[in-house]
């Protein structure tokens, strides 16, 4: 059994905005926000502005990323966009704007993908197009949605006040959507604040800034796992947050309910050693691993169905079915974590064949069979 990589903690905020579209302060006042709050990385998102991309780069101790939110004509289908130089062209249909980011080497996710509100001023903003597949990810859970879409005139003056008392998880449907894409390929799963600072007002003269951004950087947080630390070169590390993003090494946790920081999830068989974004192959002695830094009930999903829960800290589960599992950890009946997902595959070298031509071909065929003689052998080898 190889050993378990250290892995380094990163936690940071995503989707952010400020005063460069219908955000309420600035970037140098939400960066030193973040700053006191010890966050590691925080990525802006205004709507479809880069005006202010000079202020990415190192800011002390904490990553600053300035990306933008795109949107089609209509307003809908909102796409967080980083790692581009220029906005895209405003008349492109989400098809377009997907293919370019990818086409760029930029990163793209999509925004409150199943967004419902019930406000004749505030429509609803969800994606629009499904027969699109070069997205990196997809925000699984959205502060701001989340809030619009559980305030209810007989409730509004408790949300109002509590602004985190609506977060209780994600919403269902988007959960099953990230469950479905999940058994077909890799797809990164975030939390974002969609921070903006809004201002409501309450009774008669009183107003309230209702989602102050130290509220909205103290919620829906997104950590990365990597094997190195993060560059002092921003472009290199930017570099880094990126792949880390699209390869799922990821979990989304909500600090209202506690610091997650900790929190890990792992697969092994005898041969192998597969972390959260990873691919494994199926074996009769896999063994599926979480800790948790709380006591928490510890709920192991398959292909989006409820595989096991248990309550505690730590939770070692077995499984000889394939299949996409992640976990979520729910703390006194609220969702606290979400894992992206390691995928339990019957075989994976099968998905990593490459086209080659037919002479090689049955040089790679040789190469396969010895292989799974190998891997039959050592099986035999340790049942005896
Ligand atoms: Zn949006
Ligand atoms: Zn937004």
């Amino acid at each position: 059994m190889p050993e378990p990589p250290k892995l380094l903690e990163y936690v940071g905020v995503i989707h952010i905005h400020t005063t460069d579209s219908d955000g309420t302060k600035t970037h140098d006042k939400i960066i030193s926000i973040a700053q006191k709050y010890h966050l590691d990385f925080i990525m802006f998102s205004d709507h479809k502005t880069l005006q202010n991309k000079s202020k990415e780069g190192w800011h002390d101790r904490t990553l600053v990323i300035v990306g933008y939110e795109h949107e089609d004509s209509d307003g809908k289908s909102h796409y967080l966009i980083f790692g581009l130089d220029e906005p895209l062209p405003a008349d492109l249909a989400p098809r377009e704007y997907v293919h370019r980011v990818r086409q760029a080497g930029g990163l793209g996710i999509i925004a409150h993908p199943d967004e419902k509100r019930h406000f004749p001023k505030h429509p609803p903003l969800p994606w629009t197009d499904w027969s699109v597949r070069e997205f990196d990810g997809i925000e699984i859970w959205n502060h701001m949605s989340a809030w619009l879409e559980g305030i209810a005139e007989g409730n509004k003056l408790k949300y109002l006040l509590n602004p985190r008392a609506l977060l209780i998880s994600p919403p269902e449907e988007t959960l099953k959507h990230w469950d479905k894409l999940a058994q077909k390929r890799r797809i990164l799963g975030i939390a974002s604040a969609d921070a903006h600072g809004y201002r409501q007002k309450i009774i008669g003269p009183i107003w309230r800034t209702i989602f102050p951004y130290r509220v909205e950087l103290r919620s829906m947080r997104t950590h990365i796992l990597l094997k190195e630390p993060l560059s002092k070169d921003f472009a290199e590390a930017q570099k880094q947050v990126f792949t880390a993003l699209k390869r799922c090494k990821v979990f989304m946790s909500n600090y209202r309910w506690g610091d997650a920081t900790g929190f890990r999830f792992w697969a092994e068989t005898p041969q192998r050693y597969a972390i959260v974004g990873d691919r494994i192959s199926l074996h009769k002695r896999l063994r599926i691993f979480v800790e948790s830094p709380l006591e928490a009930r510890i709920r192991l999903i398959r292909n989006g169905e409820l595989f096991t829960e248990v309550e505690g800290k730590k939770a070692i589960f077995a499984s000889t079915k394939p299949g996409a599992y992640r976990v979520e950890l729910y703390r006194n009946g609220k969702g606290w974590i979400f894992s992206n997902h390691i995928s339990v595959v019957e075989n994976e070298y099968r998905n990593y064949r490459k086209p080659h031509t037919k002479n090689k071909s049955s040089h790679i065929k040789e190469q396969k069979s010895g292989r799974q003689k190998g891997r039959r052998n050592v099986r035999q080898t340790k049942n005896k």
